[in-house]
Parts: C-alpha cells; structure tokens; sequence
C-alpha cells in the first residue's frame, strides 16, 4: 500500500475531520474505519453544542468548548459548501428550565459560575421561558437562557464531513481494521490495516470508544466505553425550538420535525441494548419537562458509546512516541470538539506549535498518573 502524510484510525467524527482539515492544508492524507465509517458514538450523539460543565471535573474543558463552539458556523459553512450537503445546524441558543424549589438560589449560582468562567447565560423568569418555548412544563420555577449555545444533526454533519473530506483528497478505506501502530525503531512509522503495513510520516489515532484495542496506544489512550440510550420522538401539534434542559433530560429539536430526547450514562462494556428501564427514565424526564409530548410518536431508539477517559477529559497531542498522535476521549462533547480538535492537531503536525494550551490534555498524563501512583 502507499505511503501517506498521515494516517488516521478511526473514521468517526473526530477522525473525518482532522482528515478534512489536514487535505485542506495540503497533506496526503488516508483514513481507515474498520466498518462503514461514520457509524459509531457520531452517529449516536444527540448534537448539542454547549461548552458549559456539567460538574468541577469538566471545568478544564472550557476553553476548548469555548474556542470550539466559535470555530462551528465557519466549520458548517465550509462544509456544508464542499459537501454541497446541510448539517442542520440551528444556533438559537438552549434553555435550562428549573423545577425544583431553591430554584431562585440555584440559578444564581448557575449564573455565577457560567460569567466566572466567560460563557454567556441569562436568567429568564417561569412566564418567559414558556414563552419562548410554549412546550415547557409551567410547573417550572426559574430558567437560564444560553443565548451562544447551538445544536447540530450529527448524523448530517457526519456524513458531509466524510463527504467533503474525500472531495478535499482524503483516501477514505471502509472495512479496515486497524490492528497496531507500526514501530521503526524509536518512532512510530505508520499503522498495521488488515495485515499490511501503511507507512505515514504522521499517525492519529481517532478509534473512539474502542482506541485501546489498537496494540501500542492502550498507554495513551485507556478509553472505556460510556453507553447512553436515546429516543427519537415526532409531534405534529408542538414545536421546539432550542435544546431544552432539564437536570435528568435534554430536548434537541431536528430540522425535519424529529425531537431527541436522552441520555443515560451506563458504563456496561460495550454492549449497546436498548433497555425498558434505559427508555422509562428518558420518556419519564421528557415528559416531566414538556408534557406535551405525551402525545408524541416514538420513531426510534438507540444507544451509542461514548469514549471515556479515566479523568473524563479528552486525550488530544503528541506522545513520546515520534509521529504518534492521539485524538479521542471526547466523552460526552465530541461533537463540540471536532473543529477545535482538528485545528490543533493540525496546528502540531504542520507547525508543531499550537495556539491553546492543551497540556491538560496530554496523552501522556497517563503514563505520569501510573508513575505518580507507584512512587
Ligand atoms: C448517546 C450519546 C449522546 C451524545 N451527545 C452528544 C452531544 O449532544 N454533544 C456532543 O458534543 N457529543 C455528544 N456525544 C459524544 C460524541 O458522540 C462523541 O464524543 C464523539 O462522537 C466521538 O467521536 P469519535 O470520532 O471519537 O468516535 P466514533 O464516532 O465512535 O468513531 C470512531 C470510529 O473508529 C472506528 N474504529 C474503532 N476501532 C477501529 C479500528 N481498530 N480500526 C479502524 N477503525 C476503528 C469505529 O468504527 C468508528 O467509526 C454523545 C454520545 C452518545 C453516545
């Protein structure tokens, strides 16, 4: 087989879009999926854009969600006009609605943390939220408005990502199993693909959930899968028009009419069987924040795998090993991510400087958590 510039394992959303925006800097670039590319937790995902943490831990997320969810409407233009395919993108902001009784002190603190860490956020009053969202429960008490936050079709995006990546040059190879990173010495020389060697000077590894399986980047990217169940319902006679949120469901409408509603976090290995008490809790929640939707057709359900690091934040940069890179663990977020994830690792490999700190997220913390624990 040829050699490349680079080679990239894993055809998801993270994988196709490192793939697009290195073509689009000049680079030979091929990419390899062990299935239909496109197919995994990208294809899952419920395509909200929202860079805010969900607790102290993601809080070291920020900035990159940040400098990511700025990158997305240049991202979907450029995409969506070499794909000459939609996105479905919808930048209208997301609504939190507050049910329970300290609501008024809870948005407070809410508010507080999202202007202490730069992001935008309005506290809106019951009547204003169902207002603007006449679906809402008018059990709420209190709500925040994220007038910044957006929401994605991740299928869509996907798929015209794949697109516009191959159009852009990319060589896109279906049913190729990544089985090793190849080894030369003291640096890394390529991939093992289905028994062959492909040589490429630069080498990402994007597998998602399943990156540790790949011999020789389990150490930099100990990923466990993290399933979340999901529905998709239809409603003729209500409209949502932003992502709304609750504590135990989020509401993500669709261009085509199709409302997403999920997710649970179960970490259960890598099965992905959508379950009767999975689906209780979803519907149960959804209902809970517009009841409304008692009404409303049931047209799917699934369940994806999320990649999970062991600190719950990406794994994104170099390793020790030269030519190795490594670009997963985007946990719940990695539809957010992939532009800010495809700049930097392109910003690395064409002029090995980047223009975010992204020690943080260094494939290497790993190897330094072991040593830590062992002296
Ligand atoms: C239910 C659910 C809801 C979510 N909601 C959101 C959301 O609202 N917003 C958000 O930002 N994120 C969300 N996410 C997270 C997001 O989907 C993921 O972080 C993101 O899709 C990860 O992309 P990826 O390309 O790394 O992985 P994937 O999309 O899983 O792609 C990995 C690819 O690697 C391939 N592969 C694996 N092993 C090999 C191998 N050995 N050789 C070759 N190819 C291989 C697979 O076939 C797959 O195609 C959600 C995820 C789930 C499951």
């Amino acid at each position: 087989m040829k050699a490349f510039d680079v080679a990239i394992a894993g055809g998801g959303l993270i994988g196709a879009t490192i793939a697009f925006e290195l073509a689009r800097a000049g680079l030979d670039v091929a990419l390899f999926d062990r299935q239909q590319p496109g197919e995994g937790s990208s294809w899952a995902a419920a395509g909200i854009l929202s860079p805010a943490p969900e607790n102290a831990g993601m809080i070291s997320t920020v900035p990159l969600g940040r400098a990511s969810l700025q990158l997305y409407p240049e991202f979907v233009a450029t995409v969506e006009e070499v794909s000459d395919q939609s996105v479905g993108y919808r930048a209208r902001g997301t609504l939190e609605a507050l049910f329970s009784t300290d609501a008024q002190e809870k948005l407070s603190t809410i508010i507080a943390l999202h202007h202490g860490l730069g992001l935008k956020a309005e506290p809106v009053s019951a009547d204003d939220a169902c207002e603007m969202e006449p679906a809402l429960s008018p059990e709420l008490e209190a709500a925040v408005f994220r007038p910044d936050e957006a929401c994605v079709d991740n299928r869509a995006l996907t798929k015209a990502v794949l697109a516009a990546a191959e159009r852009s040059g990319v060589k896109l190879f279906a049913g190729s199993n990544v089985q090793s990173i190849a080894e030369d010495g003291v640096r890394c020389a390529g991939l093992m693909v289905n028994g062959e060697k492909v040589e490429s000077r630069w080498t990402v590894i994007a597998a998602g959930c399943c990156s540790a399986e790949i011999e020789g980047a389990a150490d930099y990217a100990p990923i466990r899968p993290a399933k979340g169940q999901m529905i998709a319902l239809r409603a003729t006679d209500l409209s949502i028009q932003r992502v709304l949120w609750s504590d135990h469901v989020y509401l993500v409408p669709r261009n085509d009419g199709r409302i997403i509603a999920g997710a649970t976090v179960e970490y259960v290995g890598f099965e992905k069987n959508v379950t009767v008490g999975g689906l209780q809790k979803i519907i149960t929640a959804a209902l809970q924040l517009a009841p409304a939707l008692a009404d409303a057709q049931l047209e799917e359900t699934w369940a994806g795998l999320r990649p999970d690091a062991p600190d719950h934040l990406p794994i994104i940069g170099p390793t020790d090993l030269d030519g190795l890179l490594i670009a997963t663990g985007h946990f719940r977020s990695g539809i957010l991510l992939a532009p800010i994830t495809a700049q930097l690792i392109r910003e690395w490999i064409t002029m090995q400087n980047v223009s975010l700190d992204w020690a943080r997220f260094s494939p290497m913390r790993f190897g330094e958590m072991a040593r830590a624990t062992n002296s």
